[in-house]
């Protein structure tokens, strides 16, 4: 372990939190957070047919309203896509979702049940919710392999991880994600020889390896090639039923191939929503979105 790994650790440590919040218990400590790993997360609440809910939110930066009485709520299972110009509120949306942004009004609800705006970020993360941000972040020294194993481990840092090691039914696990981010030929290659979909594939495994309920992605197909592209569809495809996913993305034929149902942002708030045909005939969603 290289002190320029130890430095390229600590810098990430705050990303690295809110996608790894395993270990970050108060109570419980470091076995028994590895315990969770692999349990179905039954508590949350989704009886009344909602993963995510978000009612009448608002939040203003400098007196302008990013979020304007946004309410909208996803399926447990369910794919969403969300578009939008840009400046309409998509990623403030999951900053809310998320813990990092605090609205000035509204409710956010995970199930029926968890207040998440009672919830600060890394429980956020640990209650079942992961986001993947814009830019990949993988640890370009090592391995596919231990980059996957990073993300069981805690925010303490790559120090204390050093230690660390996967017990039978996590290495299954590593395995099962491996194959589903189509990685498992490179998983002995460090992450910087991969392309950069397989990085954003990578980055979706490290999050995978925590079994969210709910991901949360934003823009995840900027960047890649075509057949990246189409590849990130069908490993979408493939994740959803077993999790709940939102999908942040402007490329129109992606958000073709992989959504059911679509929500346009605009201003703050929902502006119309349905599928991307009905969308497509929508003369406000042209006006403001498709039709530039
Ligand atoms: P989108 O992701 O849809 O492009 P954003 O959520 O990034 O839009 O931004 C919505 C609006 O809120 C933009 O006008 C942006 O400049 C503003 N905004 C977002 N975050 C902040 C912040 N932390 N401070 C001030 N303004 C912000
Ligand atoms: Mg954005």
């Amino acid at each position: 372990m290289t002190p320029d790994l130890l430095q390229d650790g600590a810098e990430r440590s705050q990303r690295l939190a809110s996608r790894q919040a395993l270990g970050a218990t108060e109570s419980g400590g470091r076995d028994a957070a590895y315990g969770r790993v692999l349990r179905s997360r039954t508590d949350i609440d989704v009886s009344h047919g909602r993963i995510l809910y978000l009612d009448n939110v608002s939040v203003s930066f400098d007196g302008f309203k990013a979020i304007n009485k946004l309410s909208l709520d996803m399926a447990p299972g369910e794919l969403r896509c969300i578009i939008g110009p840009n400046g309409a509120g998509k990623t403030t949306m999951m900053d809310i979702i998320t813990g990092k942004t605090r609205p000035d009004e509204g409710s956010v609800f995970f199930g029926s049940t968890i207040n998440l705006l009672s919830h600060k970020e890394p429980e956020i993360a640990q209650l079942g919710i992961g986001r993947k941000f814009q830019k990949p972040t993988v640890f370009e020294q090592l391995s596919v392999f231990e980059n996957l194993e990073l993300a069981l481990k805690t925010p303490k840092g790559v120090k204390a991880s050093m230690f660390f090691k996967l017990n039978g039914v996590q290495r299954d696990r590593l395995a099962e994600v491996l194959h589903t981010i189509d990685l498992t030929a490179h998983a002995a290659r460090p992450a910087g020889l991969l392309s950069h979909g397989q990085k954003q594939w990578l980055e979706i495994g490290m999050l995978l390896m925590q079994e969210p309920q709910l991901l949360l992605l934003d823009e995840p197909v900027a960047g890649m090639t075509d057949h990246e592209t189409e590849r990130t569809a069908e490993l979408f495809l493939s994740l959803k039923g077993k999790h709940s996913l939102m999908v942040v993305e402007h490329d129109m034929s992606f958000v073709r191939a992989i959504a059911s149902t679509v929500t346009v942002l605009c201003e703050g708030s929902v502006l119309a929503q349905g599928t991307l045909d009905e969308l497509q005939a929508d003369e406000r969603v042209i006006e403001v979105y498709l039709g530039r």
